[in-house]
């Protein structure tokens, strides 16, 4: 079944709308408030309402559950799925993480168990008034991320609150409140008991925004870094994170941050175990800080044909970014290098004129030392040594049949 397209908002509104209908009382909730608020389009919009989940199945067919999440449900609308959940209270942390019991309650309940005034507001979906029981209008206003209640208390029931009052203050240019501030510092140590998981989509998500600098900035100078890396604390200028351009892996985007702490004597951790990073993001952190240090050390003494062949990676743009702040010439010198190669067909790593099925068809054996001559041959046409594909199987012949 198609349904037209919907706009998030619009999606969201329109199951507002049926939810009142029936009776229920519908809010957009949260961050979705928030951004409207800061004049920002919001990405996806929640909806809370006093609706059931058996209610919620009863008036959207298909709507289903989310998975572990107590009375949340997703409805989809005109190609959208939204978010809807129903007003629900947190009972007392016991483990710091999830709470031990849920029950359903009111809208003001629901504002209370949210972790800072400013995501604490609802909206009615209608009139686009906000409805505030936390006090985070003013706040919005003012521009100050402040903790719900008391802020040891809530960092105490989830002390991942403390990383995303870092997210959202740098995200949204927020001062964090005196006293949210300095319970977080007091806490600070405590974000080691927080899983690996969880801190590492927060640090990505810290990395990957264009705020980063402001981010880890308050990273480190609430002193959560030693939890989030773990290693020793440092806190201290960010000049290579700040240089990395946007848009850049999440692998490169922490090679800079590492970077910059190694300067300082830090940067000793383990942050593929200490950030969860996958195969392909660990992997691109090492190739960024190898590519940096082969710029600096290795790049002088290479071959032309190593000098393409490293420098074709997709992290060269990054490392170049890094080395530009601690070796400003040696990257403009490499940058100037490469230039030639941006027009020319292929780029740097062109495909091979000679391949293996070539040199089989003209009568030579497979084997290794067939892969030293496709390689010899490769490297002579980066370097110019051949100048077209049918010198480039004249010459691979006449070093295949001298070595059989
Ligand atoms: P984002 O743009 O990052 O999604 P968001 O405000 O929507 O920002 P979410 O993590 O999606 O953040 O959470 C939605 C809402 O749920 C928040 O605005 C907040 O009200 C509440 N919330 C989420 N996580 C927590 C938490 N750990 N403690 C308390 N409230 C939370
Ligand atoms: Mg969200």
């Amino acid at each position: 079944m198609s349904q037209p397209h919907l706009t998030p908002h619009d999606a969201a509104r329109s199951i507002a709308l049926r939810l009142r209908d029936a009776g229920h009382v519908a809010y957009f909730a949260g961050g979705c408030v928030r951004d409207q608020l800061l004049l920002i389009e919001p990405t996806d919009f929640d909806i809370a309402t006093s609706a059931k989940p058996d209610e919620i199945t009863a008036l959207f067919k298909g709507a289903k559950g989310v998975g572990e999440s107590f009375g949340v449900m997703l409805v989809r609308s005109g190609g959208v799925i939204v978010e809807v959940a129903t007003f629900r209270a947190d009972g007392p942390y016991s483990d710091s993480r999830r709470p031990d019991s849920v029950r359903f309650a009111t809208p003001e309940e629901d504002a209370l168990r949210r972790d800072f005034t400013v995501n604490g507001l609802f909206m009615d979906p209608q009139t686009g008034e906000v409805i505030d029981f936390v006090d985070g209008r003013a706040d919005v206003a003012a521009r100050v991320l402040r903790a719900i209640g008391s802020p040891h208390e809530r960092i105490r029931e989830d002390r991942l609150r403390m990383l995303r009052a870092a997210r959202f203050a740098a995200r949204f240019a927020l001062k964090i409140e005196p006293q949210t501030a300095s319970a977080i510092k007091a806490h600070a140590s405590e974000l080691a008991g927080v899983s690996r998981e969880r801190i590492g989509i927060e640090i990505r998500k810290i990395v990957e925004h264009p705020s980063r600098v402001g981010g880890a900035e308050l990273v480190e100078s609430l002193g959560l870094d030693a939890a989030v890396f773990a290693e020793p604390h440092t806190a201290g200028p960010l000049t290579r994170l700040a240089a990395i351009e946007h848009g850049r892996p999440v692998g490169a985007l922490l090679a800079a941050w590492l970077r910059d702490r190694t300067d300082r004597g830090g940067g000793t951790g383990h942050w593929t175990e200490a950030l969860m990073l996958s195969n392909r993001e660990s992997g691109d952190l090492d190739s960024t800080l190898g590519l940096a240090a082969w710029m600096r050390d290795g790049f002088d003494g290479a071959t032309i044909a190593d000098r393409r062949l490293t420098l074709a990676s997709t992290l060269t743009p990054s490392a170049l970014d890094i080395v530009g702040v601690e070796a400003a010439a040696r990257a403009q010198a490499i940058r100037e290098w490469l230039s030639p190669y941006a027009a020319a067909p292929g780029g740097l790593a062109p495909a091979r004129w000679v391949n293996g099925g070539d040199l089989i068809a003209a009568g030579l054996r497979p084997g290794p030392s067939m892969g030293a001559v496709l390689d010899r041959v490769y490297r002579a046409q980066l370097e110019g040594r051949v100048t077209d594909p049918a010198a480039a199987l004249a010459q691979a012949l006449e070093w295949g049949r001298a070595n059989p």
